[in-house]
């Protein structure tokens, strides 16, 4: 069973490399930030404080989590609710990573996406995919690239959605959200020596999904 793990800050290209990896290894592809955006969604509808830990675990002691498969991706179903592009706003972007600090969230969500990639294996997209989730997976991925390049990127696809979409605004939030994941106690964005880095501000999806393919056959025997 192949998991491939991709790690990396926010606006690096993650979902669309991961995608690609998934779809030529014909594996699903699991996105492990809308799990978090979904809880984060949740707690914003019902009024609560993402910062507070024990409303946070209260919380998702009530909620309906499923991972459904659909198109060969994990689709995030909540309370019998498909949220989609509800959880793509700036304001969850924020609420997110101040939801993602709890030991608790995460503890919950990390079982489910042990138990999905467990079915047939998949691309797994995170901040602590392979340092926590599949420590074990010898295929890790951390992209990068400048924050300028990241937010640009961002801005671009908030652009069709979003009005008035505010660059600096957005540097701040991307830069804050991007601190409180580095700085944060529980399984904190990081890299370590079993990664491959890969510098995303050069070269497109394809060649990027290319050369993480390359390096997964070099390891593995997979289509
Ligand atoms: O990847 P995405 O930008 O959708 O992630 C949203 C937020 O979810 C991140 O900023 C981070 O706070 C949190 N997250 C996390 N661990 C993961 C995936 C996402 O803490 N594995």
């Amino acid at each position: 069973m192949t998991v491939v793990a991709i790690d990396g800050p926010a606006g690096v290209g993650k979902s669309t490399v991961a995608r690609r990896v998934a779809a030529r290894l014909g594996v699903p592809y699991l996105d492990t930030g809308s799990m978090y955006r979904a809880v984060a969604w949740k707690a914003l509808q019902a009024d609560l404080d993402p910062g507070d830990g024990s409303a946070m675990a209260r919380l998702i002691a009530g909620l309906r989590f499923e991972l459904r498969s659909r198109n060969d991706e994990a689709e995030v179903v909540v309370d019998g609710t498909v949220p989609g592009a509800r959880l793509r706003t700036p304001r969850v972007d924020v609420a997110t990573s101040r939801v993602a600090v709890h030991p608790a969230v995460r503890s919950w969500l990390v079982a489910k996406q042990r138990e999905f990639a467990a079915r047939e294996g998949a691309v797994v997209e995170g901040r602590d995919i392979g340092t926590v989730v599949f420590p074990d997976t010898p295929h890790k991925f951390y992209l990068e690239a400048p924050l300028e390049i990241r937010a640009g990127r961002r801005l671009r696809q908030l652009a069709g959605r979003e009005r008035g979409a505010d660059r600096s605004r957005l540097l701040r939030e991307m830069r804050d959200r991007d601190e409180r994941d580095i700085r944060r106690s529980a399984s904190p964005l990081r890299r370590d020596e079993t990664y491959e880095v890969i510098d995303t501000s050069t070269g497109d999806a394809e060649q990027v999904a290319d050369r993480i393919l390359r390096a997964v056959r070099a390891v593995t025997a997979v289509p």
